[in-house]
C-alpha cells in the first residue's frame, strides 16, 4: 500500500504576514520543524518564504522538488540557480497578469518574485479611489495594499500547485455550515437623530435583516436605552467622541466612557469600530486591552477575510479584524452620485462577491439616509438567499475556525479529514472542509470524514481571481476630501 500523502503545506520559516494569510485562506499548515523530512508525502507544497535560505536548505528543496513536490517560492534566488544550472525550459513566468509554475523534474516551481509576507502584514494606509457606476469615482483612505487581492491570488496558486500534483486543495470554509456567503450591515451611528435611527430599524425589521450597530455614545445620550431593544441587532463601540488619538491612554478613555454608558443600558458591546475607519499602534493596543472580540477598521483591512492583524512592537497578533467593502453611500454623496448609481454599485459588488464567495459587509451612516438603497441592498440579499447575521457572530465562528486543527490525507483515492479544536473537546459542527480539484471545481464536506476523491460530487466552480479592474489613481476631488477631512477632525 502506498503511503499516505498528506495534504499539509509547509512553511519553511515563521513569518506574520504568510501566517496571516495561510490562516484567512483557511490551509492545512505548519512551520517546517528543524528535524522534518522534506518529503513530496509529507507536504503537498512548500513555501520558501523570505530570503534567508542557506546551500543545505536549497539542497533540501530542490531534492523536494525532484520528488516530484511543488514548490512556492517567495523569493527568486533557487529558481535562478536551477535556471542557470541549465534548466531547459523554464517558461514564461508571468501570464495574464498570474506568476506560472515552471516544471523541474518531478515537481513544480512557482516564483512569486514579490514579498507578500510583508505585503500582508503592512498597516500603512492611504486614500484610494473606487470602481463605481458614477461620473466622478468615490475615494476613501483604505490600507495602502489591496491585500484581499493579494490573498485570492495565493489561494489561487496553491490550488493550482496542488493540482499540478493531482491533488485536492483542503481548506477550513470560510463561513458558518455551508453556506456560500454571508451579510453583515454595518451602521456607524455618528451624530444619527432618533428619527433616523428608528427608520433604519423599521428597514431591518420589515426585511428580518440585523443590523450590526457602532455607537457613538456621546451623540445618543438621553435615548441610548432604545438601543437595547433591538432584538437581534448586535450593540459595538465607536468611541464616546468621534475620533481617535495617537495616544495610547486618549484612546483607551475614549472607549472606557462609551463602554461603560452602554453597560448602564445593560449593553455588553464585543465589537469596535474606529471612528473615520482609522487605525494605528495606540488604537490596537487600546482595543486589545478593552478586551474586544473584534474590531474593524478599513484603514487596515477592507474587502478581505477576517485576519489577526500583526502588532510589530508587540510582537504578537492583535485583535480579529472583521474588514468590510469601505465604499458607503456617504462616499458616493460627496461625488454627487445618483441614488441609482450607488444601488447599481451595490448590487454589482454583491454579485461579485456572491461568485468569489467573499463575505458581503456593507456599511451606513445614519446621517446619509438614502434609506432606498439600505432597501434595495436588503431586498438583494433576500433575492439570493444570503444568510444575514452579524459582525460579532461571524467574528465569534472565526476565532473558532482559527483554533480547530484540521489534517488532511490522501491514500488510495480516499481522502480523510479529521478535525479538532484546540481545546480537545468536539470539533466544531459548523466548520465545513472546502475541497477543491484541479483549480475549477469544489465541494464541502464535514470536518471528520473519509470519502473517495472520484465519488465526491462537486458542487460549485472555483473561480480565478477576477481581473484587476482599472482605476486611477487620483481625481480633483481627493485632494478636495484630504483638506475637508482634515478639518472635520480637527472639531470632532
Ligand atoms: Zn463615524
Amino acid at each position: 500500500m502506498p503511503l499516505p500523502q498528506h495534504l499539509t503545506i509547509g512553511l519553511l520559516s515563521h513569518n506574520p504576514g504568510w501566517e496571516i494569510l495561510l490562516e484567512q485562506i483557511g490551509a492545512i499548515w505548519e512551520v517546517i520543524p528543524a528535524t522534518a523530512e522534506l518529503t513530496a508525502a509529507r507536504y503537498s507544497v512548500i513555501i520558501a518564504n523570505g530570503s534567508a535560505s542557506n546551500a543545505t536548505i536549497s539542497q533540501r528543496l530542490v531534492a523536494y522538488v525532484e520528488e516530484g513536490g511543488s514548490l512556492l517560492e517567495e523569493g527568486s534566488t533557487l529558481s535562478n540557480t536551477i535556471f542557470r544550472a541549465g534548466q531547459p525550459n523554464r517558461g514564461q513566468q508571468w501570464q495574464g497578469g498570474m506568476p506560472t509554475p515552471f516544471p523541474f523534474r518531478n515537481g513544480n516551481i512557482l516564483t512569486l518574485g514579490m514579498k507578500v509576507g510583508k505585503q500582508a502584514a503592512d498597516t500603512r494606509a492611504k486614500r484610494r479611489l473606487f470602481a463605481a457606476p458614477s461620473a466622478i469615482l468615490p475615494s476613501e483612505i483604505v490600507a495602502r495594499g489591496n491585500k484581499g487581492e493579494q490573498r485570492m491570488l495565493i489561494h489561487f496558486l496553491l490550488s493550482r500547485l496542488h493540482s499540478l500534483r493531482g491533488l485536492p486543495f483542503v481548506t477550513r470554509w470560510r463561513f458558518p455550515n455551508n453556506a456560500p456567503t454571508i451579510f453583515c450591515y454595518r451602521i456607524d451611528s455618528d451624530h444619527g437623530t432618533q428619527l433616523q435611527i428608528e427608520q433604519l430599524h423599521h428597514l431591518s425589521l420589515a426585511y428580518q435583516l440585523p443590523i450590526t450597530w457602532f455607537l457613538h455614545t456621546e451623540a445618543h445620550q438621553g435615548w441610548l436605552g432604545r438601543f437595547a431593544e433591538f432584538e437581534g441587532d448586535e450593540l459595538g463601540v465607536h468611541c464616546h467622541r468621534h475620533r481617535t488619538f495617537k495616544g495610547y491612554r486618549e484612546n483607551v478613555e475614549n472607549i472606557r466612557r462609551a463602554m461603560e454608558l452602554l453597560r448602564q443600558h445593560g449593553i455588553t458591546p464585543r465589537g469596535f469600530a474606529a471612528p473615520n475607519g482609522f487605525w494605528n499602534p495606540a488604537v490596537a493596543d487600546a482595543v486589545a486591552d478593552c478586551g474586544f472580540l473584534y474590531s474593524s477598521e478599513f484603514s487596515l483591512g477592507y474587502d478581505d477575510l477576517p485576519f489577526f492583524p500583526w502588532l510589530r512592537w508587540r510582537g504578537r497578533f492583535g485583535t480579529l479584524q472583521v474588514p468590510i467593502h469601505p465604499v458607503s453611500p456617504g462616499n458616493f454623496r460627496r461625488v454627487g452620485a445618483a441614488t441609482a448609481q450607488m444601488i447599481e454599485h451595490y448590487q454589482t459588488t454583491l454579485q461579485s462577491k456572491v461568485m468569489a464567495a467573499e463575505p458581503v459587509i456593507f456599511y451606513h451612516h445614519p446621517t446619509h439616509q438614502q434609506w432606498g438603497v439600505t432597501e434595495a441592498i436588503f431586498a438583494d440579499v433576500r433575492r439570493h438567499n444570503i444568510p444575514a447575521i452579524t459582525m460579532g457572530q461571524y467574528a465569534e465562528w472565526w476565532a473558532r475556525r482559527s483554533k480547530a486543527s484540521v489534517r488532511a490525507n490522501l491514500q488510495n483515492g480516499l481522502l480523510t479529514v479529521a478535525t479538532q479544536p484546540a481545546d480537545g473537546g468536539d470539533a466544531p459542527s459548523d466548520l465545513w472542509i472546502s475541497v477543491e480539484h484541479h483549480c475549477e471545481k469544489g465541494a464541502l464536506m464535514p470536518a471528520n470524514a473519509t470519502v473517495r476523491l472520484e465519488d465526491i460530487r462537486w458542487e460549485r466552480e472555483v473561480q480565478p481571481p477576477a481581473k484587476r479592474q482599472r482605476v486611477p489613481s487620483f481625481n480633483f476631488k481627493m485632494l478636495f476630501h484630504s483638506v475637508e477631512d482634515s478639518l472635520t477632525r480637527l472639531r470632532q
